[in-house]
């Protein structure tokens, strides 16, 4: 019995706890999007979403912005150990360095 009120206590501390953060991350990352108008594009299919990947096989979608500079579209996503020197376009068979993007 203890145990099981115990449960249900964290799941509403979750719950209520996680709500309202996650309102205003999402905000926030609309308005990236918005500043981000002049992203480079595959010189391919122009599309502007690519994968970087490490060393064990895991990818990560990035755009890359104006400044040759490679963003991961999940906020926070850490960018350690993955080999940016490759993109991996997400619409086609296109792969290459960030100096091939138009
Ligand atoms: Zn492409």
């Amino acid at each position: 019995m203890v145990e099981r009120a115990a449960l249900e206590m964290r799941c509403t501390g979750n719950c209520t706890g996680g709500s309202n953060p996650s309102i205003s991350a999402e905000n926030q990352r609309y308005t990236i999007f918005f500043e981000m108008g002049k992203d480079k594009l595959c010189p391919q299919c122009k599309i502007r979403r690519f994968r970087v990947k490490n060393a064990n096989g895991d990818a990560v979608v990035v755009t890359v912005n104006e400044r040759k500079q490679i963003v991961p579209i999940h906020e926070g996503t850490s960018l350690d150990g993955y080999d940016l020197d490759v993109l991996y376009c997400l619409g086609c068979s296109w792969r290459g360095s960030v100096n091939n993007l138009i």
